[in-house]
């Protein structure tokens, strides 16, 4: 099978490979074509998985195709953005028919619940790794960015914290897998839901917005620094699901929920008058902490005293 034949087969024959939306030109071309309203500007993001770095090898490709995509759409959930379509980098050792067939099936698990459309990409043999450039569109003036957050807002987030940090023992082999608190956390490891929905109904009411990849306070240092402020994070307030608290325990759990990776999860400032509705609307609004002035995040007990943070969370450039 020659890499014409593999693109045919494996991705343009692919659910999510169907042109619409606001995509008019898919694959086969030199270029995809897509359509942006007017008023409406093009929000765009590359993420790379590796092989060995990211995830491990091998691992299943239907959950590293769901993943790859969440990961990266999630992006798009983070400012704010509509989904219109993404391209794939896909770099692979052989052509393994079976590995291809499984991956562009858990693209196109990921891309149906996202709305996502692959509109192209590039093949190339070498060691595996997977690079997801997404495309989604927002308002002008609308996208949600890590600079607006202002002294006074509330701090929230947009679910429970920590459940894919909690499943890394298992994804790593260190951990069984047996009980029913490992499967919902491994789902979360493997298949984190992009808050496309949430990012969307934050658009014009949060100051600031990101998704959290490196860990939430890793990722508040973002929005602190970006904003010239402080982020406060309560700790007793940071949520945490029972699954996690009873697969690790509660201060593993705490540790995963303040600086384990790969939740996928909105962080986002909040002013105070916007929460009663979003919350009657119904959205995962949970308030966390609050911005102050100053710099620099900052994590206290119930009384405001200042707790060790320990370990900030993923960098990979970190020695
Ligand atoms: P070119 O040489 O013009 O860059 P390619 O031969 O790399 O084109 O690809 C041919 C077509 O197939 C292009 O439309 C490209 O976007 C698409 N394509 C290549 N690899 C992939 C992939 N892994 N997934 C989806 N589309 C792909
Ligand atoms: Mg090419």
């Amino acid at each position: 099978m020659d890499e014409f034949e593999l693109i045919r087969h494996y991705f343009a024959a692919a659910a999510c490979a169907r042109v619409g939306g606001d995509v008019a030109l898919g694959i086969g071309d030199d270029c995809a074509l897509l359509g942006v309203p007017v008023g409406e500007q093009l929000a765009v993001s590359t993420d790379t998985l590796v092989a060995g770095v990211h995830f491990s090898d091998p691992c299943d490709p239907y959950l590293l195709g769901q993943r790859a995509l969440a990961v990266s759409t999630s992006d798009l959930a983070g400012m704010g953005a509509t989904p219109i379509g993404f391209t794939l980098a896909l770099t692979i050792p052989s052509v393994d028919p079976d590995w291809l067939s499984a991956f562009a099936r858990g693209l196109d698990t990921m891309a149906a619940g996202c709305d996502m459309r692959l509109i192209g990409g590039d093949t190339t043999r070498g060691p595996l790794s997977v690079t997801l450039t997404v495309f989604g569109r927002v308002p002008v003036g609308q996208a949600l960015l890590r600079s607006g957050a202002q002294p006074g807002d509330l701090l929230c987030v947009g679910g429970s914290l920590g459940d894919a940090a909690g499943a890394l023992p298992i994804v790593l082999g260190e951990r069984e897998a047996d009980t029913a608190e490992a499967a919902a956390l491994l789902r979360r490891y493997w298949s984190p839901q992009p808050q496309l929905a949430l990012g969307q109904a934050l658009r014009g009411k949060a100051t600031a917005a990101l998704d959290i990849s490196d860990g939430l306070l890793a990722d508040c240092a973002h929005i602190a620094e970006a904003s010239s402020v402080s982020l406060v994070v309560e700790q007793a307030r940071v949520p945490l699901s029972n699954a996690l608290l009873r697969f690790a325990g509660a201060e593993q759990a705490l540790q995963c929920g303040l600086s384990g990776g790969d939740d996928y999860l909105l962080v986002f400032t909040l002013p105070a008058d916007m929460l009663p509705a979003m919350q009657a609307e119904g959205w995962p609004v949970h308030v966390i902490g609050h911005v102050a002035a100053g710099d620099g995040v900052r994590l206290v007990d119930a009384e405001g005293n200042s707790l060790s943070a320990g370990h900030r969370g993923y960098n990979h450039f970190t020695s």
